[in-house]
């Protein structure tokens, strides 16, 4: 049977169809092998964004990235009322039941979400959905506002970069993380790509800083557009 696609979906089915002739065919094997379950080691939280991608950054193959994306990067604080914690169910899955020995929450430069947590401190208006959501970054956010030393022109990338620390911190209320963060089954990490060097850059737990990951390679680490 032919299915006539519109356009944007035409776009995907050419994808599919180079993925079934080039990565499916080297990958065939793993598929098959995966078709039971799933043992990734790492899961990833990170942005919608269509930009910054964990597979492509990271380079990881079919199995080895638990993912959630969602805007922003947020993970929600520890919350046992009733209500739809998409992010929640997902990290109690990766801890409790893959056992993953890493989360990692990875922000990214020119985040609209984390922008959007700004314009609303401004009181400029955002999405109905998206302003709660975004209040998860309100303190990483505040702090920055507060810290007369980061200009304006700073702020956005160090909220981003706060961002990933308050989710740090939220996940660490997850009694389940933190008693395995506790017994020394869970690492927490964190980081934060700048799309426009295609740069990723690590966080230090021990000061929240971040730097960049060098590639063990000067030619490549020169090789951006900035
Ligand atoms: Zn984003």
């Amino acid at each position: 049977m032919t299915i006539d696609f519109a356009d944007d979906a035409q776009d995907l089915i050419a994808g599919y169809r180079r993925f079934r002739a080039n990565r499916y065919r080297e990958a065939r094997d793993l598929f098959y092998r995966l078709r039971d379950g799933q043992e990734p080691a790492t899961m990833i939280v990170a942005c919608a964004d269509s930009r910054a991608d964990p597979a492509m950054i990271f380079d990881a193959a079919p199995g080895e990235l638990f993912t959630v994306r969602n805007v922003a990067a947020l993970v929600p604080p520890y919350d046992e009322s009733g209500g739809l914690h998409g992010v929640s169910a997902a990290v109690e899955f990766a801890v409790t039941r893959l056992k993953v020995k890493q989360i990692v929450v990875m922000g990214h430069g020119g985040c609209g979400g984390i922008a959007a947590s700004l314009a609303a401190a401004a009181d400029r208006p955002v999405g109905h959905f998206i302003a709660p959501w975004v209040e998860l970054a309100a303190d990483a956010r505040d702090a920055v506002l507060r810290n007369e030393a980061i200009p304006r022109a700073d702020w956005q990338e160090a909220v981003e970069h706060g961002a990933v620390g308050q989710s740090i911190k939220n996940l660490m209320s997850f009694p389940f993380v933190r008693s395995a963060f506790e017994r020394g089954e869970l690492a927490m990490n964190g980081a934060w790509f700048s799309i426009g060097k295609g740069e990723l850059h690590w966080r230090d737990e021990d000061t929240g800083a971040f730097s960049v990951v060098a590639t063990e390679d000067p030619e490549i680490d020169q090789d951006n557009k900035i």
